[in-house]
């Protein structure tokens, strides 16, 4: 079975995870302090500096304490994307905020400047003020226009948080996603280009917003005149040192790994375009700083359930790439708290139910796509 994407853990990689195994050391500390040192530096550049990080137990728990750190509360609206994992949508009901879910462009699969500006007049249209929050999503890697998303959130004083749970090496305009808006997420799951196992990662460049953060994650402990103080009651969100020596190494081959990944998602490009099938198909859109976590396409006239069961006797495991969030059920049942009728998501509407993601990771070959794409084929030709 070719794997949708498999963790790329080497031998030398296992040896140093068991040698801080052995150290007894194994809950967040001096392992954990050199990977988030790294991961700053990594997310930096010299125009800006490097931000203030906080590595924690999985991206959700890096949403959950980036609203909280922002005071993100009751009744405060939040945008967030409609095409996204639920974690996006689900860390804003656990601060009891209120998501409205916006649209994505296709091919992007990202909210653009246009869509972010009619969201907040349709918001302050029906409700008088505008959402405390943006939460916008860099789909699969794919960088979201962040220099003219935070010019329109300035205007309207909108907090700008990144998930860039599946983007971490994406780049906007030369500058890392993560670190652009006022906080930062990421995720270092197993189906993300560099796993820790579980893991996250918040970052921002406001150094009292890290300290909440360190803070909540962490009991909501801080040292305090030579001992530790409970100063507001906070989480159990830490990352251990054991996962933090397989992240350091990860990191040392990330940009080489996302380099071969915008080389396969080229490739896949032009294997398409070229294939019989191709007008079945609508692509992703290449654009610089993209750093494919996934490759998914859409197939308007197919179902991509029936897709994948297809592809799966073939010998290829393929799945739907992320949710479109109004067939969730929990928003699908209330889809009036949730949806906006003058901004109503249309776009990523029609994708739900026709989303393919293919195999992609650094290890495949380019034999590998031809043999997925070639399947495609098959599969659409034989009309499943
Ligand atoms: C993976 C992912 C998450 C959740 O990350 P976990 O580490 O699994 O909690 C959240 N948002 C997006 C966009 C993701 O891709």
């Amino acid at each position: 079975m070719l794997k949708i994407s498999r963790p790329n853990i080497s031998e030398q990689d296992i040896r140093e995870v068991v040698r801080v195994i052995e150290s007894g050391d194994l809950v967040q500390g001096q392992v954990c302090a050199q990977f988030e040192a790294d991961l700053s530096r990594y997310l930096g550049d010299v125009e800006r500096g490097d931000p203030h990080v906080a590595l924690v137990s999985s991206g959700t728990a890096a949403l959950h304490l980036a609203l909280l750190a922002l005071s993100v509360q009751r009744d405060d609206y939040v945008l967030v994307p409609n095409f996204t994992f639920p974690a996006t949508i689900n860390a804003i009901h656990l601060v009891g905020a209120l998501p409205i879910v916006v649209d994505v462009c296709p091919r992007r699969y990202v909210i653009t400047p246009d869509i972010f500006t009619q969201a907040v007049n349709s918001i302050i249209e029906v409700h008088g003020r505008p959402p405390r929050a943006l939460l916008l999503v860099h789909e699969f890697g794919c960088p979201v226009d962040m220099v003219s998303i935070l010019k329109i959130a300035d205007r309207h004083g909108i907090y700008v948080i990144e998930d860039a749970a599946c983007a971490l090496g994406a780049a906007d305009h030369g500058y890392k996603v993560g670190a652009i808006g006022h906080i930062g997420c990421f995720s270092f799951h197993p189906r993300k280009t560099l796993t820790t196992g579980e893991g996250g990662l918040v970052s921002t460049m406001n150094a009292d917003l890290i300290e909440r953060v360190r803070k909540l994650r962490n009991h909501g402990m801080a040292l305090e005149g030579g001992g530790i103080e409970f100063k507001e009651p906070g989480f159990n969100y830490r990352m251990t040192n054991f996962q933090a020596a397989l992240g350091l190494r990860q990191l040392a081959s990330l940009d080489s790994w996302i380099e071969r990944r915008r080389y396969l998602a080229n490739k896949y490009c032009e294997l398409i375009s070229s294939s019989p099938c191709a007008e079945l198909i609508s692509l992703p859109e290449i654009i610089d700083g993209h750093s494919w976590q996934t490759f998914m396409v859409v197939v308007p006239t197919r179902r991509s359930s029936d897709l994948i069961v297809s592809l799966k006797t073939m010998g290829i495991e393929c799945n739907i790439g992320a949710q479109v969030l109004t067939s969730i059920q929990y928003v699908r049942n209330n889809e009036d708290h949730y949806v906006l009728k003058s901004a109503d998501p249309v776009q990523s509407r029609m994708m739900q139910g026709h989303t393919l993601a293919l195999p992609l990771c650094e290890q495949y070959s380019d034999d590998d796509l031809k043999r997925v794409v070639e399947a495609l084929e098959f599969v659409l030709a034989s009309g499943t």
